[in-house]
């Protein structure tokens, strides 16, 4: 008798443990009205309505940041920083303080090329309008363009102007910003699981069925064609594109990343795709190369232990950092690579952005 009760204790027990297991689904939930861009989560549980309430406290926090980060907004905290911060120091979030000191971090690494006081000329362009500021309004706003202008007191938790003229948008680290918000709101929730994207932005946590998630990084002209498919685990990774938001006029493409220096569209490549640990640090410095080129900012994804980084430059090659330099074929291998491949996971290929 105890044995047929133990018996049936166990069967029990792994009845209730298969029913578990075939109820655990992905749930996922796209949002394109967030940030100007689209806004995806995707994760695996076994309780729906545990899974709806962490898409919505994800999708909440997103419109949260919106809210108190965006300059289309002229009531959010970064509107009155740009509005004040120049008549003196100005009391911030500990959030966007945060921020704030992280972009900081960020142009330092760069050397300069991530900058957002990009702002200062870059409010005058309107890229979905087809607007862009004339050779003397670019030269009379250049002086307020550097991330030096901006003062950051720990103590005080304020931020002040040093110069007049002196914008700042968050709009190259805000998303990533979000995303990794959002994978925290996951995980104190339980979930292992899970995909955050906001545009070009990105952050995996977990595998996907035993197996990694595969990434696939589109072709600059073509968003149908594959160049590259990453496998990735608890990762993020980000893409800057050219193709983003732009218009060509005259032969010349007017986009939507700025050369701090210049104040003109910055192309020495074409995408840069950026992998490390948070979304906030992969948007952060998926802009360099654009600014630099492509064997200056590898020359510093290589100094830093925690990135990697796929460029396409403007002749079409496909560089890498150390990291992720494919191996060699076996000779007479045939080549290797995806093209005309459809993505397998559309995410980090800098999905449609301007709504
Ligand atoms: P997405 O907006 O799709 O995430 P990116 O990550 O490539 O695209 O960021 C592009 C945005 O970064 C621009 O729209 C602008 O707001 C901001 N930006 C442009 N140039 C610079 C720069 N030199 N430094 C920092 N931010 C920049
Ligand atoms: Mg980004």
């Amino acid at each position: 008798m105890t044995w047929s009760n133990g018996f049936a204790k166990v069967a029990v027990f792994v009845t209730a443990w298969l029913a578990s297991f075939a109820h655990a689904e992905w749930f996922s939930r796209t949002n394109d009205g967030i940030m100007g861009t689209r806004i995806v989560v995707e994760l695996w549980s076994d309780d729906a309505t545990q899974a709806n309430g962490a898409i919505d406290a994800v999708m909440e926090e997103m419109q949260r940041i919106d809210r108190d980060m965006s300059t289309y907004k002229p009531d959010s905290e970064v509107s009155r920083v740009n509005d004040n911060a120049a008549k003196g120091p100005m009391e911030i979030s500990p959030e966007l303080f945060d921020l704030l000191t992280t972009a900081l971090e960020y142009s330092r690494i760069t050397e300069g090329a991530f900058d957002i006081t990009y702002a200062s000329v870059g409010y005058m362009y309107d890229f979905r309008a087809h607007k862009k500021p004339t050779e003397e309004q670019i030269e009379a706003a250049l002086p307020a363009v550097n991330y030096r202008h901006v003062i950051l007191d720990p103590a005080k938790h304020t931020v002040f102007f040093s110069q007049p003229g002196v914008r700042i948008d968050l709009g190259g680290i805000g998303k990533g910003h979000a995303v990794d918000r959002g994978i925290a709101i996951l995980q104190a929730r339980g979930i292992e699981h899970a995909l955050v994207t906001a545009g070009g932005d990105s952050r995996i946590i977990g595998d996907r069925f035993g197996k990694p998630w595969i990434v696939a990084i589109r072709h600059p002209d073509d968003k149908e064609r594959v160049i590259a498919k990453i496998p990735l685990v608890d990762t993020a990774i980000s893409t800057s594109g050219d193709y983003e938001r732009y218009f060509d006029e005259d032969g010349v493409r007017y986009h939507h990343i700025i050369d701090p220096r210049t104040g003109h569209s910055a192309s020495k490549v074409r995408s840069a795709t950026v992998l490390a640990s948070t979304a906030t640090r992969t948007d952060g410095l998926s802009k360099t190369a654009f600014v630099l080129g492509a064997d200056e900012a590898i020359r510093i994804y290589n100094g830093l232990d925690d990135v990697d980084a796929i460029l396409v430059t403007p002749d079409g090659r496909v560089l890498y950092t150390k990291g992720l330099e494919p191996a060699a074929p076996p000779p007479g291998a045939p080549a290797q690579g995806g093209a005309g491949a459809p993505p397998d996971t559309p995410a980090g290929t800098g999905a449609p952005t301007a709504p």
